[in-house]
């Protein structure tokens, strides 16, 4: 009997040509999120525990090499069938993707924006996932400002000496890499003119490194698992030749091109999210009976599960269509922004909506839809809050659609 991610993955592919090998990856991705994941998510996840042998499951399918090119031993996909995976890995938990995503977004910033002998040194170990990469612009006085970061490299010889705090760096702790947004001018005007990416290099899992502190994990609502830590620097010195690129003064840019794909990946984590609270959803209301009927037959219920299958279905296209267009090379702020603008308050009511169903015991920890409900309302503010996305949105409308004369 077709299941509905069968379904789902024959539309997908009427809608975007999966090739053989794109399809052979996102199913093999799925039977492991379905065999592996789905019976150990609650318990890790209460527990608020590193999923250590699932990322060695995650390195040996080679997916830490998705995105990255052959010649460095990556799988070379292209964005459509990463954000595809993202989706099937938070269907399972959406930790998962958190682990990746830094690591993708630093492996894009290095395919396009390093220098070779960047990409020769780094690429390779992180297309194993020998090294895992972390990206770090927030600080705990500036996360949607992003010019208003403080943290400066000074340039002193071949050496650029680190000092300032960083704030919610996802993977902070376990990366061997840390792609550190800083001002390498703190004079220019306006400041993102300043601002370069330096690829930070650092002994994962050490709390203690050469000038970086790494405090305990962040205590979260959700998002458990995958750490989440500040680092502080303390003349730490990074040999000039990781500045990404080469040319102070490009990291603003650089790191607005990286957020797209980060963007694209939110997205595809909330499509994740929303599909797994749809699916325990309209099984939970086939099942529980309320008055002598299934609650299924309630056009109450009906009417949300309509709502949240209507949302959802919306959510897959926009996300596709903002991931196909960025994996074009095409710029994409706009798409990539109302993507993850939709898709995010989407999944967050869609997600609500499945603990409505399952009455109290959407409350109880016994279920998934409780670890669900605490984990979307990161995606309403990872990568840019909505009020951001709405900014970049109507900036981008206005540029397109301006009154000439
Ligand atoms: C679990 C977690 C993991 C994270 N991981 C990373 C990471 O790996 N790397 C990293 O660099 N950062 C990371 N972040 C930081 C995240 O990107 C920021 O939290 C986010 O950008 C918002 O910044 P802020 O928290 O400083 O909120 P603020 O910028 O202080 O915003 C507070 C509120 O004001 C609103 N607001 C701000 N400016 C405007 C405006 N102009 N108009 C209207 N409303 C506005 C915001 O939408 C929000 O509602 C993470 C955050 C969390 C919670």
């Amino acid at each position: 009997m077709a299941t509905g991610n069968d379904a789902r993955a024959r539309e997908d592919e009427g809608l975007i040509r999966l090739s053989d090998d794109q399809q052979a990856i996102i199913s093999a991705v799925r039977e492991f999120v379905e065999e592996e994941v789905f019976p150990v998510a609650e318990e890790l996840e209460h527990r608020d525990e590193y999923p250590d042998a699932i990322v060695e499951h995650l390195k040996e399918m080679g997916l830490f090499g998705l995105t990255i090119p052959e010649e460095f031993g990556g799988a070379g996909m292209d964005l459509m069938t990463y954000a595809l995976v993202v989706t099937e890995l938070s269907r399972g938990w959406m930790s998962l993707s958190g682990i990746m995503n830094t690591h993708f977004m630093a492996a894009y910033l290095l395919r396009r924006h390093g220098s070779e002998e960047q990409q020769e040194r780094f690429l390779p170990r992180m297309a194993t996932g020998e090294i895992r990469a972390a990206l770090s612009m927030s600080e705990p006085g500036a996360g949607s400002d992003v010019q208003a970061i403080t943290c400066r490299a000074d340039r002193d010889g071949d050496e650029y000496v680190v000092n300032g705090a960083k704030m919610w760096v996802t993977n902070g702790l376990r990366s061997g890499v840390v792609v550190l947004l800083c001002k390498t001018d703190v004079d220019a005007e306006p400041p993102y003119r300043g601002m370069s990416l330096l690829l930070v290099e650092k002994e994962p899992g050490a709390g203690t490194f050469q000038g970086i502190t790494i405090p305990p994990n962040i205590q979260k609502m959700g998002y458990k698992g995958v750490e989440s830590t500040e680092l502080v620097f303390e003349d730490h010195r990074v040999p000039a030749r990781n500045l990404l690129g080469g040319e102070e003064g490009k990291g603003f840019a650089q790191v607005m091109d990286g957020i797209e794909v980060g963007r694209v990946n939110v997205a595809a984590r909330a499509v994740g999210l929303a599909t797994r609270a749809f699916e325990e959803a309209i099984r939970y209301a086939q099942i529980r009976h309320t008055f002598g009927v299934p609650i299924a037959q309630h056009q109450g219920i009906q009417f949300m599960l309509a709502e949240m299958a209507t949302k959802l279905e919306a959510s897959r296209l926009m996300m596709m269509q903002a991931a196909k267009k960025k994996s074009a090379g095409a710029r994409s702020d706009l798409e990539a922004g109302m993507a993850k603008l939709f898709c995010t308050e989407a999944c967050h009511q869609i997600v609500t909506d499945a603990l409505r169903v399952h009455g109290g015991y959407g409350y109880s920890a016994e279920y998934p839809i409780e670890r669900l409900y605490r984990d979307a309302p990161f995606l309403l503010i990872g990568e840019g809050t909505s009020e951001i996305q709405r900014l970049v949105i109507a900036r981008q409308l206005l540029e397109r659609y301006k009154v000439q004369g």
